[in-house]
């Protein structure tokens, strides 16, 4: 790829210009949310099945971009993976609302154009980053929620499914476990595990543009109207071509304010940070503030990062002519 920065003489520009675009290296780097994940407390059943559902939704978005399909398209197709699987907090298998209410929250941009689209306390949609897509693409707007949210997904003839779709028993029961806390641990909302299982896609395709997407349930017992930092465009995701594509999994309320995403894209275009150095330095000061989580971060060079505070963080890598790579502990 040619330094974006660099002086060519005119006759060499003109020669540039006539030859299509060299096809580059693909790079798609995914996150399933951060928390406390630890060897002791996941059955080696467990282990696996997150780990094959990683790989899955890794192939899924590595065979679109290998056969030189858009960034755009292979986040959403590698989100639409884990939002089926129930072992994330997105889609099926989303948390609960203190009401028992599943609402989905997710957003997309495209880092092409920073065209960007989100939606909020969606209810009925199996796919809620396709509803983010739907919005950037098809109204005027960046975010739309709850019931507007809803009935636009109608409009567009998404596919819909029922409340018992995103219901399952194991979240259910953390809701009950939530619920019955003692106030200690009801302090502790953001930093426990109320919330972990947010996913989240960055790629990079032939063309060399990047994207980014994040889909979520939120927060166990979050209240009425709560909206996390993941349908937040520079809270949970970002994508700039010239910068970086983030999204991030953590506690929402202190993404939100430290505006992580677009922060961490800022340090890497104009400090020129490299995305480990940015993140890292971003990650801890929103520490700091008290919030805990994870981020992946993906540069316009290929270069990228994983960046978490928590125990674990379960992600993956693939890449051209690279081996998928996953991981779920922090010291792997
Ligand atoms: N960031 C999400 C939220 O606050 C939760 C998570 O990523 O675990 O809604």
């Amino acid at each position: 790829m040619l330094a974006r920065h660099c002086v060519v003489p005119a006759i060499v520009s003109a020669l540039l210009a006539a030859t299509p675009a060299a096809a580059q290296d693909w790079r798609l780097v995914i996150h399933g949310g951060a928390g406390t994940i630890e060897r002791d407390r996941m059955t080696p059943e467990r282990d696996a099945e997150i780990r094959a559902a990683l790989t899955q939704a890794l192939e899924t978005g590595s065979a679109v971009l290998s056969e030189g399909g858009s960034a755009l398209d292979a986040v959403e197709a590698t989100i639409r993976v884990l939002e089926d699987n129930p072992n994330f907090n997105a889609g099926r298998g989303a948390v609960f609302t203190a009401a028992g209410r599943n609402e989905l929250d997710a957003s997309i941009m495209d880092g092409r154009t920073r065209d960007a689209g989100a939606v909020a306390g969606v209810t009925a949609t199996r796919h809620p980053i396709s509803l983010a897509r739907a919005v950037m693409e098809d109204s005027p707007h960046v975010m739309m929620v709850a019931t507007g949210a809803n009935e636009f997904s109608i409009e567009q003839g998404l596919e819909q499914a029922d409340p018992e779709w995103f219901h399952t028993q194991e979240r259910y029961d953390q809701l009950q476990r939530f619920l019955s806390r003692d106030s200690a641990d009801a302090s502790d909302q953001a930093g426990a595990d109320y919330k972990f299982g947010t996913v989240g896609a960055v790629a990079l395709d032939m063309e060399g543009n990047l994207a980014a997407g994040t889909s979520t349930g939120g927060m166990t017992g979050k209240l009425y109207g709560r909206v996390g930092d993941s349908p937040v465009i520079g809270a949970g995701t970002y994508a700039d071509n010239r910068a970086c594509a983030i999204s991030a999994t953590g506690a929402g309320e202190y993404y939100i304010r430290e505006g992580v995403a677009h922060e961490i894209c800022a340090r890497i275009r104009f400090l020129g940070e490299s995305p480990q150095e940015a993140a890292d330095f971003v990650q801890a000061e929103t520490l700091e503030m008290g919030g805990s989580g994870g981020v992946i971060v993906l540069g316009a060079d290929g270069d990228w990062a994983y960046s978490f505070n928590t125990a674990g963080m379960y992600r993956g890598m693939a890449a051209k002519d690279s081996h998928v790579s996953v991981g779920i502990y922090g010291d792997e």
